[in-house]
């Protein structure tokens, strides 16, 4: 890494001790930027690397609520206003038990760069809390979401700050939230939270979008080598909002996509995973993915094992950060693998990266191949604001030549510094280019 960044980079770390999902998507970041700061001295001569990795506001608050015992439980929540200078704070909030604050940092920090990629009028956040939905009745998730929002509203708007979705946070929460909100509020502000009802403000194919996107930026990634989705075999970690709509497309552009996973293990399915009955199972019944397995015959499961170990020439990681290691980056290339699309935040590590590059894989990094969601958020800000909606095959344009020019300027930036093919490097320069010119015209703020 440049020296002069370095410096900058322990800093950082040790002003934010004990984040080390934070630390890991600041590094990954600082490692591109060199050749930027060679060619744009005054950017760190305005300490913009210093102000970004600072967010503008964090906000934790306690979330008192009661549960269907009638017994008192208490979470914690988190909402991390990153960096508004192209837009009002967009990003997603999770509910999970694992989420603490270097989780939200880690998030929103990468949220500031997919946002910019975007082409959106967006800033970068993220919240969320430590409340695991999974087990809870609908009356006890309404209870949380209404207390949690009871403290979040003061601090959002369609101006200022706009949450959304992520894992554990889906269309259900996304309604309680909203209606808590223009409780206190007072106010029917659409814009206020994306990932509405369609009857209620929400746009047509933002549940398709993250999964949808993810699959066209590798689709366009394989292009570049002359190939397709057609006749490739697919593994997706996850069964959640992105990993379904993920194997949808892939299927639809003639993928066979033989295996997918939870938390609890992995199930493979060569005839091809059925997406009608996966969707039922998970979005309609919120089963598991065993559910899925009895009943369907011809398929296997394996409990508690990693997903990453079946072959796959293209590998879509949908779950969580971290989840595919180096040792599992090595035995998929070893077995034939192509390409990589990230439908989760930092899926793969720092060692699985390395191992991918070196040996030539297609690798597009979560903040750009997954943008497509905040991106179609994005979009249902745009028709919010005009009191419009807009039909299903327009808002599917849309989301499609947005993923194709964040390709391509990932592309375009990656060849421009002399590393074609580097999606990581060109996401990084290319999000971070278009914030810190911003940044400088606005001052020091
Ligand atoms: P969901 O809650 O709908 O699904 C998450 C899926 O990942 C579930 O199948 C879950 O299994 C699995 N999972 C979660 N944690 C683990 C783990 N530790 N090990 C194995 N599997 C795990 O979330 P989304 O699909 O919305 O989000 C998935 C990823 O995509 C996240 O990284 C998120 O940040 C990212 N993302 C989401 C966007 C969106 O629009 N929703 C936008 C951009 C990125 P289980 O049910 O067993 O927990």
């Amino acid at each position: 890494m440049d020296a002069r960044l370095e410096a900058v980079r322990d800093t950082v770390l040790a002003r934010n001790p004990g984040e080390a999902e934070f630390h890991q998507a600041v590094v990954e970041v600082f490692e591109s930027l060199g050749p930027v700061h060679d060619r744009h001295p005054e950017f760190l001569e305005a300490a913009i690397l210093e102000r970004l990795c600072e967010p503008e506001r964090q906000i934790i608050f306690r979330v008192p609520w009661t549960d269907d015992s009638g017994r008192v439980q208490i979470n914690r929540g988190f909402r991390v206003e990153f960096n508004s200078a192209l837009g009002p704070y967009k990003g997603g909030l999770r509910f999970h038990p694992s989420v603490y604050l270097g989780i939200v940092k880690f998030l929103g920090f990468e949220q500031i760069f997919k946002n910019a990629l975007t082409g959106m009028p967006i800033g970068g956040g993220k919240g969320g809390s430590d409340f695991d939905p999974s087990g809870r009745s609908d009356a006890e998730v309404m209870r949380f979401c209404q207390s949690f929002m009871t403290e979040l509203y003061r601090h959002i708007g369609e101006y200022t700050d706009v949450p959304a979705g992520d894992i554990g946070v889906g269309g259900r929460e996304i309604g309680y939230l909203f209606g808590q909100y223009k409780r206190i509020t007072n106010r029917y502000e659409s814009g206020v939270l994306t990932g509405k009802g369609i009857s209620w403000g929400g746009s047509l194919v933002r549940p398709e979008a993250t999964g949808f996107g993810t699959v066209i930026f590798t689709e366009e990634m394989l292009k570049t080598r002359g190939s397709s989705f057609d006749g490739q075999r697919v593994v997706v970690s996850g069964s959640g909002n992105v990993a379904i709509n993920a194997i949808a497309k892939a299927q639809a552009l003639g993928a066979a996509v033989v295996a997918c996973s939870d938390s609890s293990g992995y199930v493979v399915d060569e005839a091809g995973i059925d997406v009608g009955l996966l969707r039922q199972v998970k979005e309609v019944e919120r089963g598991r993915l065993k559910d899925y397995v009895l009943r369907r015959s011809g398929v296997s499961y394996v409990e508690a094992g990693s997903v990453w170990d079946v072959d796959a020439t293209v590998a879509l990681p949908c779950a969580t950060q971290n989840e595919l290691d180096g040792g599992a980056a090595a035995r998929l290339v070893r077995n034939g693998l192509l390409a990589v699309g990230e439908g989760a935040n930092m899926p793969s590590t720092r060692e699985a990266v390395a191992v991918f590059q070196e040996a030539g894989v297609l690798f597009g990094p979560g903040k750009a191949a997954n943008a497509g969601g905040v991106a179609t958020s994005a979009l249902e800000m745009q028709q919010n604001a005009s009191r419009d909606s807009w039909s299903f095959e327009h808002t599917e344009q849309r989301l499609t030549d947005i993923m194709v020019g964040i390709h391509d300027r990932c592309a375009s930036t990656a060849d421009e510094y002399g590393e074609p093919g580097n999606y990581v490097l060109g996401a990084n320069i290319g999000g971070f280019v278009k914030v810190a010119d911003a940044m400088l015209a606005q001052g020091l703020i």
